[in-house]
């Protein structure tokens, strides 16, 4: 054990390939004095038993940046290290057994060619042709992936260690981290235990790549790391006479996916209901060990592949595979730094896509610790999505029993969890739900997405065309634009930022100039040091020392870390206040003769404008009505204390009977945004996208003093814009907009969009997306260009502009 140092930059906990992959690069950054830790053997875990599929294409630009980075460079390891990682580009193909089916795959085709992977569509025939052992019977369509390829993963991983080696790492097997150690919420160290020996290394950083045991290991910091096994299969056939190489196949319809490996046929399954394992923690001396058959498990989906590819039926089973995998409540991993240790930094959590996303992930998190920022947009996998609450671990054993299926469901949009639902309700919950509402989940929180009508079934009907709520959507918008609406935003994050420094404190942080009278209400982004938006908020001035800020749901945790991260000596205290009050935005041109039949105070524009918040009378109790809209039209958010939300609620819907009310769910709110082209944080806008780029520049004010990111506005002004959020209607109201269709400019791909819907007023649908242009370019030239859109191969024209195309002016909002 004396080559355990006593001190260290940095310790990467688990020898699997994430491990490895963060060590090679880190290594390759120019890191010393980097330690890995292995408990048992290098692989031992989950990695050498992988199937070895590395397929490029995923659901958005950057993960699909970061499969086809670890395609190359698992193509190049060899050369470099002298390992052979067993890469083989053999392409893939995905077949549709269903016209819905068709439908998906005909749109990721689309977006392959946004994100320059090369991909050809194939007919049946054409299936047939490159894979002749399949029964092609009800196939109606495929896709072919050239570059996508199948590897070792043990011997990749092994690879990569050897890299890092050789750039100076100390990878170490048979050493345990027993405890990571603090102090003053920044790590210190680890404790280590390696054959009847303890020890420490002293380290202001430790990487958690701890696979499955990875949760657990977290929990003793109190890091939330919301994993859990489940039991993935695999069977290998005996050698099968005279099979050539063969590309990887997935047929999503039946679950399965086939690789072709020295003439034998290896076919996993991603089944419908999976089975959580490891309920009790994982063993202690897990090492390359296998998990019990369950031949009963796998029969369904082995009857369907020999009728599939009836050359399995004369092939003898040579091995039944069964191994645990780490799988997330959302089917995404996690990467980055725990919000509440600093040090403490976490790549773990695969979702049973490990070995095609450690290279990727591992870079990009290798240059996230060395810059101190994220190299680009990684909020979908970023560990400050995780909620608290995701610790409980009924909660994760119940999901991941859904999600380990969902990679081989149909993606279709608005597509809903099924399991551990309800553990976060606003208090308007049951008095919505007994009014018809269908709800959606984000952050734990049930939302009501749409309201059914007397007698219609409250189940999403998914499709990629209309779904069976779609005409609701319809009544809830206009309802919005043309009478008056009642939402429940009670999901909406809620944070007081109170103290002798705050006014200031917030002035450093946000682009917009927040020292404003109390009342006042301003529009702002939190921008990082690049001009990149990290956050999208509301900030209201209470009094003097205390501001109250609004944030998606979903992003709460990562704005307040970004908060604490910069209080420094700041005299300030922030509070997540979220739970206490319900939000009931009240929208639509008759919100004010609603309200006026409720409240005795003085709505009038003079009184109460735009922008501005002051505490109401609503029946007997009290709310903080906020002039403010996301739907684009007049009206308040209600924030209400939740004691009081049922009473407020209430008196607002027994008077809403004399003027239409209509309860609206989140569908409409989005539909109606859209129209407005506001931004939603996480598609259209994110730590990447420069504010003015996304045309937010109307809420930066360079004048008020420094802040952060100022200096990239200054710059950004001077030397041009080098892209423009451009707001698109199809001129044909048929075709549906999701996000991610390929925008053409003259006829080339030169971007995708970022956020669809339906424009229910403007009567089409509606996308937002970037467009590259010429820091010259006039708004006019970059208009006066040729728009479509690529939506599953078909291509439709597109209205395009810069201002909303629902009220440009926003009087509306005003009125
Ligand atoms: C049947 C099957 C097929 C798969 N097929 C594919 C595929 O085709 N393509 C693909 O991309 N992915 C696939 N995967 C997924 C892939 O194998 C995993 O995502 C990946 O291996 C996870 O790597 P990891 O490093 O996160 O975890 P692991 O490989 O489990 O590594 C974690 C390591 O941490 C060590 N450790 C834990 N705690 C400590 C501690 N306290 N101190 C020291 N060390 C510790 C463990 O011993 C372990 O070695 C498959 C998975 C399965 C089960």
């Amino acid at each position: 054990m004396t080559e355990i140092p006593a001190k260290a930059r940095v310790v990467i906990i688990g020898g699997g390939i994430s491990g490895c992959s963060v060590a090679y690069h880190l290594a390759r950054l120019g890191w010393t004095d980097i330690v890995l830790l292995e408990r048992k053997q290098l692989t031992s875990g989950t990695t050498w038993h992988a199937a070895g599929l590395i397929g490029q294409l995923r659901a958005s630009q950057n993960m699909t940046r970061l499969a086809k980075y670890s395609a190359d460079l698992y193509a190049k390891l060899e050369a470099e290290t002298g390992l052979a990682t067993g890469f083989r580009q053999c392409g893939s193909i995905t077949v549709a057994l269903t016209e819905e089916r068709r439908e998906e795959i005909l749109r990721q085709a689309a977006l392959a060619r946004a994100f320059g992977v090369e991909v050809n569509e194939l007919s049946p025939a054409e299936v047939l042709a490159r894979y002749p052992h399949l029964n092609i019977a009800d196939v109606v369509a495929g896709v072919h992936l050239p570059g996508d390829g199948q590897a070792d993963p043990g011997n990749i991983a092994l690879a990569l260690a050897k890299g890092a080696r050789t750039r100076g790492a100390k990878i170490l097997e048979q050493v345990k981290v027993t405890r990571i150690t603090t102090a003053g919420g920044t790590v210190t160290g680890v404790d280590w235990e390696a054959q009847g020996d303890k020890g420490h290394i002293a380290c202001d950083l430790v990487v958690n790549c701890g696979g499955m045991w990875g949760r657990d290991l977290a929990a003793q910091n109190d890091v939330t790391l919301p994993l859990h096994a489940c039991e993935h299969f695999y069977i290998v056939t005996e050698n099968i006479p005279g099979l050539a190489q063969l590309p990887v196949l997935r047929v999503p319809d039946e679950c399965a996916y086939y690789k072709e490996d020295a003439g034998k046929i290896l076919l996993g399954a991603f089944e419908p209901k999976a089975k959580p394992w490891g309920m009790g923690g994982i063993p202690e001396d897990f090492c390359f060990d296998q998990l019990p058959e369950d031949i009963a498990h796998f029969e369904p989906i082995l009857e369907k592949a020999i009728s599939r590819m009836p050359i399995l039926h004369s092939a003898g089973i040579h091995t039944f595979f069964n191994g645990p995998e780490s799988f997330t409540p959302d089917d995404r991993y996690y990467l980055g730094e725990a919000p509440n240790l600093r040090g403490y930094w976490v790549a773990a959590g695969y979702n049973s896509i490990g070995i095609v996303s450690s290279g990727g992930a591992g870079m990009a998190l290798a240059q996230w610790m060395n810059d101190g920022e994220a190299p680009f947009d990684l909020w979908e996998v970023d560990i400050r999505r995780a909620q608290p609450f995701q610790r409980n671990r009924r909660y994760l054993k119940e999901r991941v029993s859904e999600t380990l299926g969902l990679l081989y469901a149909d993606h279709f949009p608005y597509r809903q969890m099924e399991t551990s639902r309800g553990v976060r309700r606003s208090p308007l919950h049951d008095h919505l739900k007994a009014r018809g509402a269908v709800f959606g989940e984000v952050a734990g929180w049930e939302r009501a997405n749409w309201f059914a009508t007397h007698g219609q079934e409250r189940e999403y009907r998914l499709s990629w065309k209309r779904q069976n709520w779609f005409a609701n959507q319809c009544t809830e918008h206009m309802a919005l634009r043309t009478g008056v609406g009642l939402l429940d935003m009670s999901s909406f994050g809620k944070i007081r930022v109170e103290g002798r420094d705050a006014a200031a404190f917030l002035q450093r942080l946000c682009a917009n100039d927040v020292d404003v009278p109390a009342g006042r209400i301003v529009y702002t982004q939190m921008l990082n040091a690049r001009g990149g938006i990290e956050s999208d908020l509301t900030v209201t001035r209470l009094s003097e020392t205390a501001f109250f800020l609004v944030v998606p749901g979903a992003t709460l945790q990562r704005d307040l870390v970004w908060l604490r991260k910069h209080l420094a000596d700041a005299f300030v205290t922030i509070t997540d206040v979220t739970a206490a009050e319900a939000v009931l935005p009240l929208m639509g041109p008759r919100a004010r003769d609603l309200l006026r039949r409720i409240s005795p105070d003085d709505l009038s524009n003079a009184a109460h404008p735009f922008g501005t918040a002051r505490e109401i009378e609503i029946g007997l109790g009290l709310a903080r009505a906020h002039r403010v809209s996301y739907v684009g039209e007049l009206g308040w958010e209600l924030y209400v204390s939740a004691d009081q939300a049922a009473h407020v609620f209430e008196t607002l819907v027994t008077a809403g009977a004399e003027v239409g009310l209509k309860l609206c769910g989140l569908h409409a709110m989005d539909s109606c945004r859209i129209e407005k082209a506001y931004r939603h944080f996480g598609h259209d806008i994110t730590d990447e996208d420069h504010v003015l780029e996304a045309g937010l520049g109307f809420a930066v004010k360079t004048e008020k003093g420094d802040f952060i990111g100022r200096e990239s506005v200054l710059r950004k002004r001077e030397s041009g814009l080098s892209r423009r959020m451009v707001q698109f209607r199809l001129r044909d109201p048929e075709p549906l907009l999701f996000h991610n269709e390929p925008i053409l400019r003259d006829g080339k791909i030169v971007g995708q969009l970022t956020s669809g819907n339906y424009g229910h007023a403007l009567g089409g649908a509606i996308g937002l997306g970037y467009v590259p242009c010429r820091p010259d370019e006039t708004a006019a030239e970059l208009l006066a260009a040729h728009y479509t859109i690529d939506v599953a191969g078909r291509i439709f024209e597109a209205e395009a502009s810069l201002a909303p195309l629902y009220d440009p002016q926003s009087t509306r909002v005003r009125a």
